[in-house]
């Protein structure tokens, strides 16, 4: 078993994608173990992608996901990272494959709807930034 944080953007929750996405994520057969809705600081936003701070568009990103509310969410699976990639598709939809979230629904490479986390380290990292223990509701 392996958990993922997920968190469908500003611009998912802006555009009524909430109920889209998280449809995708239960027929996917991934478990939602914890979630909620959040409207990050510019700090808080800086934090989640310090790993970013030197790209050029980080300021850019950083404005964006502290723009609006937004929905985290941990996932549960064997080889739950992985398969909600698949899922999300590539960072820019104009490569993501047919049927994923992002060729679905993004609109610009940087207002691409959904993150995921990309492996085991900063999957740890993501999933303690957003939620405490208690938050965390394995079935
Ligand atoms: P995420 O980490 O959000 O799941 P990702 O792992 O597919 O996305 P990263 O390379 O980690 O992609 O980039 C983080 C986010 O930064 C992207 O999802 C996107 O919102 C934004 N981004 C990435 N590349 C660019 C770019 N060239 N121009 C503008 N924004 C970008
Ligand atoms: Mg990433």
């Amino acid at each position: 078993m392996q958990r993922t944080l997920s968190i469908i953007k500003p611009d998912g929750v802006a555009r009524g994608l909430i109920g889209q996405v998280v449809k995708r994520l239960e027929e996917s057969g991934l478990t939602i173990i914890a979630m909620k809705m959040i409207h990050m600081t510019k700090a808080q936003a800086e934090g989640f992608y310090a790993v970013h701070r030197q790209r050029p568009f980080f300021g850019s990103l950083t404005d964006f996901m502290s723009s609006g509310p937004a929905v985290v969410m941990v996932l549960e699976g064997e080889n739950a990272i992985a398969r909600y990639r698949d899922l999300m598709g590539a960072t820019n939809y104009k490569d993501a494959a047919e049927g994923t979230i992002r060729r679905d629904f993004a609109t610009d490479i940087e207002k691409n709807v959904v993150h995921g986390s990309d492996a085991p380290e900063t999957a740890a990292f993501e999933m303690g930034y957003f939620f405490n223990a208690f938050e965390i509701t394995p079935r």
